[in-house]
């Protein structure tokens, strides 16, 4: 039976009951996690917040796609490229010129929890004077990866793969000294979200570096459209369930001094929402991703009005060193 003393909120601390949300997480197989609300500060985080680092090894995540969605592997291989090129794009669609940042010296830009390292082949093959390390907790992932992209021919560079956590020890190695740090759907994963966010601020450079964030959305509007996309948005490997108000305090907390800009961005495809609400269940083998132009006059002014409304399937965080 959980008591009161059983909770620490992992944004601020507290140690009231909270509001239970959700009694069951996908892919606890012991039943042991709960969806709970902080009753202070109104954070969405399993309890207890568990990481496991074998999770990842195992790389459990991927092979719950495959097995309960039924998408086969190429296809979750394919949109990783996909989600790659259109993550190097947010940067120019908000302002961000890389090649003019990068005038004296190359640009240095550090992944962290980048995976098999799409996205950071996916910068070498687009920018190959740039200097991009994949920051990558999981050997086995980074092993993956380098075999995969090694394979995969001369389309795809291979960026530098350094296995190791964040932590205070890498922060000394290398403080200071990225012109862009980006964590790609990573801050969700962590058990102390403001702390590890604060280590990353720290790697950038003072007054010019960029550290670029991605989550999931809490406040995804199909949430409430798609009760079985409800039930399945909480699992075990997402221990934080960010909102923009969320995400802002932890970015206020892990630097003060930083400039915060939020952005929604919706990922899936238009096809794949009214899937959700019509038949509430997943797409299966091929999620609509948007892969092409064609249909791309619907697309736009529905993904407009969802990224405006911060009710898109993801929110981007832009936070820039003063
Ligand atoms: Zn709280």
């Amino acid at each position: 039976m959980q008591t009161s003393t059983d909770f620490s909120c992992i944004l601020c601390g507290e140690n009231s009951l909270p509001s239970i949300v959700q009694h069951s997480v996908k892919g606890d197989r012991h039943g042991v996690l709960q969806v709970v609300r902080c009753r202070n500060c109104g954070h969405f985080q399993l309890n207890p917040p568990m990481y496991s680092i074998d999770y990842y090894n195992e790389d459990e995540q991927v092979n719950f796609v495959v097995h309960d969605y039924g998408t086969p592997i190429e296809k979750i291989v394919e949109h990783s490229w996909i989600d790659a090129k259109r993550r190097l794009k947010r940067f120019q669609q908000r302002g961000i010129a890389l090649e003019q940042i990068s005038s004296a010296e190359p640009l240095r830009i550090l992944d962290i929890g980048g995976g098999y390292g799409f996205f950071g082949s996916e910068v070498k093959r687009q920018y190959p004077n740039f200097d991009v390390k994949v920051l990558e907790p999981s050997s086995k992932r980074a092993e993956m990866g380098q075999k995969y992209l090694s394979e995969a021919g001369e389309s795809h560079p291979v960026p530098d793969f350094v296995t190791e956590l964040l932590n205070e020890d890498f922060v000394a190695k290398y403080q200071g000294t990225y012109d862009i740090v980006t964590m790609w759907h990573v801050l969700e994963h962590v058990p102390n979200p403001i702390p590890f966010l604060g280590l990353a601020c720290q790697l950038v450079k003072p007054n010019t570096g960029l550290v670029c964030v991605e989550v999931p959305n809490g406040d995804d509007e199909l949430m409430s459209l798609s009760p079985a996309f409800r039930d399945r948005n909480y699992m075990i490997e997402h221990i934080s369930y960010f909102n923009r108000h969320s995400l802002e305090t932890v970015a206020r907390q892990a630097d003060s001094q930083a400039k915060i800009n939020l952005y929604g961005y919706q990922r899936y495809g238009i096809f794949n929402y009214f899937h959700w609400i019509h038949f509430n269940k997943p797409q299966g083998a091929n999620p609509d991703l948007l892969e092409g132009e064609d249909r791309w006059w619907l697309e736009a002014t529905w993904r407009a009005a969802r990224e405006q409304a911060l009710t898109s399937d993801a929110l981007f965080m832009i936070m820039e060193k003063s």
